[in-house]
């Protein structure tokens, strides 16, 4: 059994959607998994309107509304070639538009808020669904809803989802094809909710886990892994190969291909993550596994923006034993995850992406001694081979990037990350420096 997930571009038109089951029949295995993504833009205009709707702009939101339906509707007059097939796709569409008019009727939660979200992935998986019907072409909507759940530390419940996916598939014969829906979840208290912008590659990599399949294959639209970010730098080239490690460190840090929580399931469970072109579906593209590592070489570069540096500078520190512990209790309070860390004998800076809680953190942080605050920082991660004989290469990186101001430097933290913190203005000119530099 395979997971193959289809991201918003490769759903993103009729002409898309035809290109999808060539691609799932090429794959010779039993059962298939396909995830799908929102049609592209369609989670955009979501929060838009979401976000409309929390501000009491209701006619604005309304108004969105009516956009994105119109855009649909000619969506479904393409895509289905019966007058059956467009009835279907017109009822599901006044079923999901209907929704999101009501939704404005009431008092609009966060809870609200998530299920406007929700109703991207649920319509393009229906109409691929109704879509291969018209084709005479067999397939089963698993709803995500049914097996995707988080805990109350928003940690994923493989068993749970193991357990209701194979319940639901049982009944099937063994060459079924499976579509189900990337980015959305249940919450610890059942809400509808989802996996975070990006989600459906982390929903790829969850089922891929929990039912132990042969590959994950996350179907894109670039040919692959690439050394470097294509939106801000020219010449870029795909990766044929990265071991695991690789792949979270650039994923974490900002390589958009992958959702940043996406490779860590797959590790775990030592399930190859392929990802491939759906423009060009003969490209290798990059395989992500286990048992391979770049020897002796810089494999990638990747940024990742919205970043707060914080700085404490406490005369306590000097000589003290427990200070760090205390400094990162706080964070843990808060549910703040630290990425980057640098030490000093009286101050210690570290960043964080959720600022949520900056101003309690702060606020508590205040009583160790002097707080400096900094935002707009970009994280740009260097992945490589840095391991401890390996000589040179944190001078050829920041060689690169001399006539940039720097925050922050880590290297050692593991065998394969050097981040270098910096203000976001620079960030482009960053990527290409080190680019230049160094592939
Ligand atoms: P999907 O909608 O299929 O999930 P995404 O837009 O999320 O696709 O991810 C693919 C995009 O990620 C590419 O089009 C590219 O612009 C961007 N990207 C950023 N960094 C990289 C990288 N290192 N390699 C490949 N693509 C990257
Ligand atoms: N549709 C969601 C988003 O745009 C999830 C995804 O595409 O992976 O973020
Ligand atoms: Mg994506």
């Amino acid at each position: 059994m395979k997971v193959l997930k289809f991201g918003g571009t490769s759903v993103g038109s009729p002409a898309r959607f035809e290109k999808l089951w060539p691609i799932i029949q090429s794959q010779v295995t039993d059962k298939h998994i396909i995830v799908l993504s929102a049609v592209a833009g369609t989670t955009n205009t979501l929060v838009e309107i979401a976000r409309q709707y929390a501000q009491g702009e209701v006619r604005q939101a309304r108004e969105l509304i009516q956009v994105l339906a119109t855009q649909y509707e000619d969506f479904v007059c393409e895509l289905f070639q019966t007058e059956k097939g467009k009835l279907e796709g017109k009822q599901l569409l006044y079923h999901h538009f209907n929704l999101l008019i009501a939704l404005g009727d009431d008092l609009f939660t966060p809870a609200e808020e998530r299920l406007v979200l929700a109703q991207g992935e649920l319509l393009s998986t229906t109409l691929f669904h109704q879509y291969l019907k018209e084709k005479d072409i067999a397939s089963v909507l698993l709803p995500a809803l049914d097996f995707m759940r988080m805990d109350e530390n928003n940690e994923p419940d493989l068993v749970y989802l193991k357990q209701q996916v194979e319940q639901l598939m049982a009944p099937f014969v063994s060459d079924t094809v499976f579509i189900t829906q990337g980015f959305i979840c249940r919450n610890a208290f059942g809400e509808v909710d989802n996996l975070r912008r990006g989600g459906s590659d982390y929903t790829a990599s969850l089922i891929g886990a929990a039912l132990s399949v042969e590959e994950i294959q996350i179907w894109t639209d670039i040919d692959g892994f690439h050394n470097n970010d294509p939106r801000y730098v020219s010449d870029t080239k795909p990766i044929a190969q990265l071991s695991f490690d690789e792949a979270a460190e650039l994923a974490y840090f900002g390589a958009k291909i992958l959702h940043p929580q996406s490779v860590f399931p797959a590790q775990k469970a030592n399930i190859p993550v392929r990802l491939l072109d759906t423009l060009n579906s003969n490209a290798p593209g990059t395989l992500i596994s286990s048992g391979f590592n770049h020897a002796d070489e810089i494999v990638a570069v990747a940024a990742k923006d919205q970043i707060t540096a914080i700085r404490i500078y406490s005369s306590r520190m000097l000589l003290a034993y427990g200070f760090l512990r205390r400094v990162f209790e706080v964070f843990e309070r808060y549910k703040t995850p630290i990425d980057m860390i640098t030490t000093s004998e009286v101050a210690v800076s570290l960043t964080i992406d959720n600022t949520t809680y900056l101003s309690e953190i702060i606020g508590e942080l205040n009583h160790f001694g002097s707080v400096e605050v900094d935002g707009n920082q970009s994280i740009v991660c260097v992945v490589g081979d840095f391991k401890r004989n390996n000589k040179g290469y944190a001078t050829v990186v920041s060689e690169a990037v001399k006539h940039i101001p720097i925050r922050m430097i880590s290297y050692g933290g593991s065998e394969h990350n050097i981040s270098l913190l910096l203000p976001s203005a620079y960030k482009i000119e960053a990527l290409r420096a080190l680019h230049h530099r160094l592939f």
